[in-house]
């Protein structure tokens, strides 16, 4: 029998693949086929010696924002705007900062391709619009290039970590919010316009960052962060000993990403669906008919509950049971549990997915809603595996 400690990397891994904006295929995608591979965190500066070149330090790294790797790309492309070489040098501070180099290892960074199409936009200066996302996704880095720079020399000195802190206090125990523990922030060419989290990380696009952070400074970030905090303590919630391959367990992790999204989406997606929201059409894309949608799931998942057991893997609970990653049906079923007044209740004990369903149902009565309720028999199995799985909060 593997260690919780194995499954918390697998999962830990899964949760990297979260994706909250998903506007086009991204590496979260990518990283999403191999889920069998558990990646190391390497979340160690490898480039803590200031090096200058044309200009921009590259080792502006603070202990809460880490923009050494746009830096990096950045200087990449002066090189690539006056046809020279990139040196040695220059790629290692790019691909051994640590998302990077942890997306490498994870196979869902290709260098040579990478290394490419960021030849062909800054050299040859690329004017048309590429099909290919990710050479288009630079094509837009280089457009607002000034504007880029001008967001990370902003992002170094703005009062970030305590906006984060601000928009999650509402949403986390103080048992698990502390300012100055809160996961550090990387900015980086993702690829696409997306924003994840891992254990003890942040993942911004610095693109995605540049557009929600002059709208709502911290606000998408806290919601990733909210991941990264929440998916910790529920792995500590975790009895020992439980293989990665239990069916039991794998169903947890699958509904602990649905409690996590349904309170996580009502820390950003009240303000990023308001109109001037510089996301608002990607809101409206995300959330339509999700009312229509969490019903039919809802009702899909309290017959897979009320069957008592379950063997389907992973990857499939997501595209069987919800959609965009757990957004629907989480985000409805939070947006319920604050309705009837039970967010306070839910917050005490956040990491808890069991207490998310329970609290679910106790709404909907509250509400009067025409969600569908779970049966008896469901919340019966999960009081169960919350016995059997979990330790006392
Ligand atoms: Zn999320």
């Amino acid at each position: 029998m593997k260690s919780k400690c194995i499954s918390l990397h697998i999962f830990t891994f899964i949760l990297l693949v979260c994706i909250t904006i998903p506007y086009t295929p991204s590496y979260s995608q990518t990283q999403n086929k191999s889920t069998s591979q558990p990646v190391k965190y390497n979340t160690k500066e490898k480039n803590t010696k200031p090096i200058s070149t044309n200009g921009k330090n590259l080792a502006a790294v603070t202990d809460f924002v880490d923009v050494s790797a746009v830096k990096a790309y950045f200087v990449i492309a002066d090189r690539f705007k006056v046809h020279q070489k990139p040196s040695a040098k220059e790629w290692a501070s790019l691909f051994n900062s640590p998302v990077h180099a942890m997306m490498i290892t994870a196979g869902a960074l290709d260098t040579t391709k990478f290394k490419h199409a960021m030849q062909t936009v800054y050299e040859n200066g690329t004017t048309n619009t590429p099909t290919d996302p990710e050479l288009a996704h630079h094509l837009k880095y280089q457009k607002l290039e000034k504007q880029l720079l001008a967001h990370i020399s902003f992002l170094e000195s703005s009062s970030i970590q305590q906006n984060i802190f601000n928009y999650l206090q509402p949403f986390l125990p103080p048992r698990l919010l502390a300012k100055n523990k809160l996961p550090k922030q990387y900015y980086i060419f993702y690829g696409n316009e997306d924003a994840t989290a891992g254990p003890g990380m942040v993942i911004n696009d610095l693109l995605l960052s540049y557009k929600i952070d002059g709208y709502k400074l911290g606000i998408l970030s806290a919601h990733e962060t909210f991941h990264a905090v929440v998916s910790e303590a529920f792995a500590n919630l975790l009895k020992d000993g439980f293989s990665n391959q239990d069916p039991n367990a794998i169903l947890l992790y699958f509904l602990s990403n649905i409690s996590q999204e349904g309170v996580a989406d009502l820390i950003d997606k009240p303000a990023l669906t308001q109109s001037g929201s510089p996301v608002l059409q990607e809101m409206k894309a995300l959330t339509e008919n999700e009312t229509i949608l969490s019903k039919q799931y809802i009702t899909k998942l309290d017959s897979l509950l009320q069957a008592k057991g379950t063997n389907i893997d992973y990857n499939l609970l997501f595209q069987g049971f919800s959609k965009n990653g757990g957004h629907i049906p989480g985000r409805v079923m939070g947006q319920a549990i604050k309705q009837a007044g039970l967010l306070s209740v839910l917050i005490r004990s956040v990491e808890d997915p069991v207490s998310f369903f329970e609290l679910y149902n106790q709404a909907i009565q509250k509400n009067k809603s025409e969600l569908p309720l779970f049966s008896e028999i469901s919340i019966a199995y999960l009081k169960q595996l919350k016995e059997r799985y979990f330790k006392q909060i």
